[in-house]
């Protein structure tokens, strides 16, 4: 056995897990509130987690959260616009349409995609009807079908992706209907007044460093980059001890954990005591999606002005929707004379498989498409390409969550519930170790807000906790059938 003899053991009140957005809006938060006394540890080289980007010619892309999800009070739409962040009002209704033969005429897919937009605003009345009357969930498919939708011709397939699986990442066939494609913000937004599109060249995650900066000093050591955690001891007397891979130990009273749920769904981290089962099975009911942007750069622009493209191909599902990162007002202070850049989304089962392929076989994949949706230009061979790959990433293991088919309040509340908890008593127990991050925001999971939101939330339970005792928290020993006596074979 080899020992490090360079370890270092550390000592503070809060330790937070990962520098993402969730981990700097809850240290920002206890800084804000006199509490200074904290240590983040991050696995990656930076701040920002999810929210990162690439440079690709002598543009930057992002690779992960690329949209403000509406502005009001929408915190991370507040940060942009005191950061000076340059965005692009996003337009979902500039989209040009596409098949085998090449392009569509518009007359032909907007009626298509006028039909869809007003058969989500019927999905979300059905689902709030449901809900008032007590029903069960319901697939998003079963509720698009109870409704008269059938995704029966590529066009409307197609239409159908842009709506559902290119927001959610996931199909109508595994999401709910009352927790995801049935909810308000499927049609109305999250925020009110319309999405922007991040195109700085600094990186979307510049918002998250500068809000670091108003709490970190330079080189301050309560920052832990390129530090992985390996185990988290939790039911300690006086609080939880986090052991890195470099062997360095940090004794905290409390640990705020922002890990993605696909982190927390894998074994990569050590958890002593091993989550309890109704944890575990809140965890594993819950979807990690994987959505994988695709980005092309060609020595010129063989497309149109459009902002979106939709591809209803005969015979693939894949590589659907389009973007053309060189519409009017996209990429600014940028080189669109030399970058020419087009973005096309894969998601769930065809990440995964293009996860397993070089580069260079997406990029020919995607040049077939490409070939018949311009069939009578000769394309240009891209001169770069940039796939990531976030169902592989140890570090995340997928790109955000989704409400599955099957998901309870209960879980829900499970997932988020600190622990160790009493069985017996779960108000007078004072947990050590806290959730926060995207996943566990019950209103915004999946989005950047959610994430912010959610490490404030947590950030300030643990403020009372460090104050006097830890704020109540639901949790459910057992999550039970909604039928009280369940049959599974009709009586004779
Ligand atoms: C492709 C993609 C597109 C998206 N698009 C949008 C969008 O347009 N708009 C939007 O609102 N949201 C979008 N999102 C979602 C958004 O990015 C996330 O909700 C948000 O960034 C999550 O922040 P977080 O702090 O909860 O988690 P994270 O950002 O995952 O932070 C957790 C941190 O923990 C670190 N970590 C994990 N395991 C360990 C370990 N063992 N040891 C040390 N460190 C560890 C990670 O490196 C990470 O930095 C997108 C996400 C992806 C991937």
């Amino acid at each position: 056995m080899t020992m490090n003899v360079s370890a270092t053991s550390y000592r503070t009140k809060v330790v937070i897990l990962g520098a993402g957005a969730s981990g700097v809006a809850a240290a920002s938060t206890l800084h804000k509130n006199g509490q200074d006394d904290f240590i983040i540890v991050e696995g990656q080289s930076f701040v920002g987690g999810r929210v990162q980007h690439a440079t690709l010619g002598r543009s930057s892309v992002e690779l992960g959260a690329n949209w403000i999800y509406g502005k009001g009070t929408n915190p991370i739409y507040k940060l942009a616009t005191q950061h000076g962040l340059k965005t692009a009002p996003n337009d979902k209704r500039d989209v040009a349409f596409f098949d085998d033969q090449g392009p569509l005429r518009q007359r032909l897919g907007l009626p298509v995609y006028d039909a869809f937009d007003e058969l989500m605003e019927k999905t979300v009345m059905y689902a709030e009807e449901r809900i008032a009357h007590n029903q069960v969930d319901l697939s998003s498919r079963a509720a698009l079908r109870m409704l008269g939708w059938e995704p029966d011709t590529p066009l409307k397939a197609a239409v159908e992706y842009f709506a559902i699986e290119w927001e959610l990442a996931e199909p109508a066939e595994v999401s709910s209907l009352e927790y995801a494609t049935g909810t308000s913000d499927m049609t109305e937004g999250t925020f009110p007044f319309g999405n922007e599109f991040v195109v700085d060249h600094r990186g979307f995650n510049y918002i998250l460093q500068e809000e670091a900066n108003r709490f970190l000093k330079p080189n301050d050591s309560r920052l832990l980059l390129d530090t992985m955690v390996t185990r988290v001891r939790y039911d300690g007397p006086h609080g939880v001890v986090v052991h890195t891979a470099n062997g360095d130990r940090i004794f905290a009273d409390y640990a705020i954990c922002t890990f993605s749920l696909g982190v927390l769904q894998s074994n990569s981290v050590e958890w002593i005591p091993a989550f309890p089962d109704w944890k575990r099975e809140a965890l594993l009911s819950f979807h990690m999606t994987t959505y994988t942007k695709i980005f092309l750069r060609f020595d010129h622009k063989f497309w149109d002005d459009w902002q979106f493209a939709l591809y209803a191909g005969n015979d693939t599902r894949e590589y659907t929707v389009w973007q053309n990162l060189n519409a009017p007002g996209y990429l600014p202070h940028q080189n669109q004379d030399d970058d020419n850049i087009l973005m096309v989304t894969a998601t769930y089962k065809a990440s995964e498989r293009l996860e397993r392929l070089p580069d260079a076989q997406v990029a020919d994949e995607i040049m077939q498409v490409l070939q018949r949706m311009f069939p009578h230009t000769t394309l240009p061979r891209p001169t770069g390409i940039v796939v990531p790959r976030w169902h592989t990433n140890p570090l995340f293991r997928g790109s955000y969550s989704n409400w599955p088919i099957g998901m309870l309040v209960e879980h829900h509340e499970n997932m988020r519930a600190p622990l160790p908890i009493d069985d017996n008593d779960d108000a007078s127990t004072s947990p050590r170790l806290w959730f926060a991050g995207e996943a566990m925001s019950p209103e915004y999971y999946g989005y950047l807000h959610g994430a912010w939101i959610e490490g404030q939330n947590i950030a300030g339970k643990i403020l009372e906790c460090l104050n006097k005792t830890c704020p109540p928290y639901r949790f459910h020993k057992r999550v039970r059938a909604c039928n009280p006596t369940p049959r599974f074979r009709l009586q004779q």
